[in-house]
């Protein structure tokens, strides 16, 4: 095994570092840094300027859009861009949609879809998960049933990320109530536009609009918009999934959150001394720095393994696990480290052009609405009970 870069891989994370330096919007960068919310324009502009670079979407074939970069680079990448506080890229388009159209659809849909994934002129979204179906999700109820050139499309998606900005969403559907419950599934596009989409927010309990039910009610949707075969959207769900898992850990990220948690305990006094100085504080973080370092160390054997030609297998759940409860820990510690001025919740200091007087200190203020927030994290992706079932039956044989 080795887990140590190559001149080249070093060579090539400072060429990564020197164009987000030189091309991140210092508005954008700091309202990640500053754990604002950011708004579509936020992501629509970053999304923009990797895409003239044909940075957007490493992972593509090369034919399609992508960079042709190795795991290791794309991992570079990936951590030099979130240590720089750059937004995510959304996953819906370039992560999840993408890849099940260039491999499971028609050349007119790849002709069509895919430059709009990379432009951003499509933003989609994922109509997976329904009321009594989440964990379960081959229980969907979603109709779809055929009309002539057409399919009517009646249900109700939710949980749905960034519907109320999105123009397009890919369904999972039931096209054969009679098969078993995964046979009779298939995978449609439906433009948000479409007589019959509605969108009803869902605020959660930070207090922040990310969530939506969809509704879909006799949606009229081109037959041509099926993804691959009627009734085999099984097997196009789950090759998504498996693209939703990887880089879950985000490692990076976190090592982001472990250096912003350690200047506000250097700046927080706990009996006239910093709190980093504290010896159980300081042996929490030091818990969490080591959780991290172990992670860290685990994706990268994955990738040396990667770089060797063996496909990464189930550490993806594993490592989904391990780094969100990581993420929630940093978030916890951060609340526990600004003590008092975590209670004052004012979730609307998070919005651009906020300008009354912090209750706290300024770094105080987004942290319980973070901490709160942050619970989706062991939920979303496959929640972490469900990736321990995965590993108890695909790792250890029980
Ligand atoms: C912030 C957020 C964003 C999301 N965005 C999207 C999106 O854009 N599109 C989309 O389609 N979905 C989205 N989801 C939905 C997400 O995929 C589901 O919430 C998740 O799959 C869990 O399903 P559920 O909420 O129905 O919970 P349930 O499946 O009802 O689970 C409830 C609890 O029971 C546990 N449980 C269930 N089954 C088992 C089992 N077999 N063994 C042990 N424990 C079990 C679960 O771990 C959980 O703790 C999002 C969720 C969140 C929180």
């Amino acid at each position: 095994m080795d887990i140590e870069f190559t001149t080249e891989e070093q060579a090539f994370r400072d060429q990564v570092r020197g164009f987000i330096a030189a091309s991140l919007p210092g508005d954008v960068k700091a309202k990640v840094e500053g754990m604002l919310e950011l708004g579509r324009d936020d992501y629509d502009r970053w999304h923009k300027i990797l895409n003239a670079k044909g940075w957007v979407a490493p992972h593509w074939p090369v034919e399609h859009g992508g960079t042709g970069w190795s795991p290791v680079q794309r991992y570079i990448f990936d951590e030099e861009c979130a240590l720089a506080g750059a937004p995510r890229v959304m996953p819906f388009g370039v992560n999840m949609v993408g890849p099940v159209i260039y491999t499971f659809g028609t050349e007119a849909q790849k002709a069509h879809y895919l430059p709009r994934i990379l432009s951003n002129e499509d933003w989609w979204c994922q109509g997976y998960s329904e009321p009594g179906a989440g964990s379960d999700l081959a229980a969907l109820r979603t109709r779809a049933r055929r009309d002539g050139d057409h399919y009517l499309v009646s249900g109700q998606k939710t949980w749905t990320t960034t519907a109320h900005w999105a123009n397009m969403i890919f369904c999972l559907v039931r096209t054969d109530a009679t098969a078993k419950p995964q046979e009779g599934i298939s995978f449609l596009l439906i433009d948000m536009a479409s007589p019959g989409v509605s969108v009803r927010p869902i605020i959660t309990m930070d207090g922040g609009h990310e969530v939506n039910d969809v509704f879909l009610d006799d949606v009229r949707v081109p037959a041509e918009n099926l993804v691959g075969e009627e009734n085999q959207g099984w097997t196009y769900a789950k090759f998504l999934l498996s693209h939703e898992r990887s880089g879950i850990a985000d490692v990076g990220r976190s090592k982001k959150q472990l250096e912003r948690l350690k200047r506000i305990a250097r700046a927080e006094m706990k009996d006239g001394r910093p709190l980093i100085e504290d010896a159980r504080f300081r042996a929490h973080v030091a818990e969490a720095e080591i959780e991290l370092l172990a992670l860290e160390a685990t994706e990268l054997r994955a990738l040396s393994e990667e770089r060797a030609g063996h496909p990464p297998g189930p550490e993806a759940n594993l490592m989904k696990i391990r780094g969100t409860e990581i993420q929630q820990r940093l978030c916890e510690l951060m609340m526990e480290a600004v003590g008092v001025y975590a209670h004052p919740y004012v979730p609307e200091a998070l919005a651009e052009g906020w300008n009354e007087a912090p209750v706290g200190p300024d770094y105080a203020a987004p942290l319980a609405a973070r901490f709160f927030n942050w619970r989706k994290a062991s939920i979303y992706g496959g929640t972490n009970e469900v990736q321990k079932n995965i590993i108890a039956k695909m790792v250890l044989g029980l």
